[in-house]
């Protein structure tokens, strides 16, 4: 497939191939109840359950490892604030309507990775970590994990490695450091030198290719898979990282009802969630489906440089298409989202579950990201910072606009509605860098 191709089967992706900012919705979303059931078959209540349920387990060994997570009980979370200030510098400076309350979702500032990379990528460490454990009749799930703190001599045995274009190694990284595994991430050509440094601080070993992540993550898994001992943590497919993410949805609506929001056909909620393969905004979407079903409307934003899962859902050629095909270089400053390729399994069980998907250009991410510093002082990176093209988007573009009408959400809803951007990193930024993020597209 080429450009003219991929037009040519759907004009809707003209605008994507131009690289604009464009809103894409998607017309294979199905109500809940119709998808729900072969949708279990991949992923259950009762594996977000369970993943919860371990998560909580870890709790004694992760407060006790990083005594950051003290005031949580050993919890990884994160808060959820309203942004008032920048819901309406958003809509004076860029002359939008948004409808309802915006809020955050600060996973900018999840303890230990600084990046939403703390649910997924340190749930599958976790997992991994249990199972080893358990299997060597070391540990039983009714012990108390604080004691997987003393045996590092057992875990040093084992090798994690991961591709990355810089906050999922982080994650993984750190959190394998803590647990007592050698750990290799395999980082692209993107990553940021000030990832690399800090990882290599924690003992990590970093091995670079002046590739993409694509090659990244295939060089790791192949180096990986030639040593019995270690485990890939696979960002294209796998199930546990996705598993990690979709806890937040629990957490996250317990979080709604402290604030005294109510989620129904009235009250709708959207969130916007930036997408590098999709693992993260897929997982977090997903758990949120489960729980509100077509009450929630779940869209992904992406680089207008790199709309890779975009492209994945909409053509329906998941993994195997690439942002390459449709003639673009994927070169965006959103390290982040920087994934020329979409997630095999997000692309294929998001299908039915997203509404859409926004792009958002180079420059903005520095706007938004000046804007939030300058209203509510609050900084997160320029990946976390495309989530603010969704509530801009949503009532800017005619398709999104048509999807409000076929779904329901009149005026009326949609100024009863709660619309989340999804802060997906920033935390562990250095101040320079923040200086120079300041003075970016200026
Ligand atoms: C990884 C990442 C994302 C997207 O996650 P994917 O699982 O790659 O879709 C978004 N924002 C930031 C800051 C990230 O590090």
């Amino acid at each position: 497939m080429n450009r003219d191709a991929l037009i040519a089967a759907d004009p809707a992706l003209r605008a994507v191939a131009d690289a604009e900012e464009t809103a894409w919705i998607n017309p294979r979303l199905l109500p809940f109840d119709m998808v729900d059931g072969l949708s279990q078959l991949v992923v259950s209540d009762a594996d977000i359950a369970d993943a919860a349920a371990r998560l909580q387990r870890f709790a004694p060994f992760i407060r006790r490892a990083f005594p950051e997570t003290e005031e949580t009980n050993g919890l990884i979370e994160s808060p959820l604030r309203p942004i008032p200030k920048m819901q309406q510098r958003l809509a004076a400076e860029y002359h939008a309507v948004i409808p309802g309350r915006l809020l955050l979702k600060m996973d900018s500032h999840l303890a230990i990775a600084g990046s939403v990379k703390a649910r997924g990528g340190i749930y599958e460490v976790l997992k991994h970590a249990e199972d080893l454990a358990i299997g060597a009749g070391l540990l039983t799930i009714d012990d108390d994990y604080g004691k997987l703190a003393d045996m590092r001599d057992f875990f040093a045995r084992y090798t994690m490695q991961v591709g990355s274009t810089g906050n999922l190694g982080m994650s993984i990284g750190i959190m394998s450091a803590a647990i007592g595994f050698r750990v290799r991430v395999h980082m692209s050509a993107d990553a940021k030198a000030w990832k690399k440094n800090l990882l290599r601080s924690h003992g990590v070993e970093v091995i670079e290719y002046a590739d993409d992540y694509s090659r990244a993550v295939a060089e790791g898994r192949r180096a990986s898979d030639a040593d019995p001992m270690s485990h890939f943590v696979d960002d294209e497919k796998s199930v546990d990282l996705f598993l990690g993410y979709a806890v937040a949805a629990e957490r996250l609506a317990a979080q709604l009802a402290d604030l005294n929001i109510t989620v129904d056909s009235e009250h709708p909620l959207i969130v916007y969630i930036p997408a590098g393969v999709g693992g993260a905004p897929g997982g977090v979407s997903y758990g949120l489906r489960r729980l509100y079903h077509d009450n929630v409307h779940c869209f992904f934003v992406e680089p207008a440089q790199c709309p890779s899962v975009l492209l994945g859902v909409a053509t329906q050629r998941y993994e195997q298409v690439s942002v390459h095909d449709i003639g673009i270089a994927g070169k965006t400053d959103a390290d982040g989202l920087a994934c020329a390729s979409p997630s095999s399994l997000v692309t294929r069980i998001m299908t039915n579950h997203m509404a859409g998907v926004f792009t958002v250009s180079e420059a903005h991410l520095y706007d938004y990201l000046r804007d939030l510093n300058a209203s509510e002082g609050i900084r997160i990176e320029p990946s976390s910072c495309a989530s603010f093209a969704g509530p801009l988007g949503l009532l800017r573009f005619p398709d999104a606009r048509a999807y409000c009408a076929v779904h329901g959400l009149t005026p009326e809803r949609l100024g009863h509605a709660t619309q989340i951007a999804w802060a997906t990193g920033g935390r562990l930024v250095p101040e320079e860098i923040w200086t120079e993020y300041l003075a970016t597209y200026r």
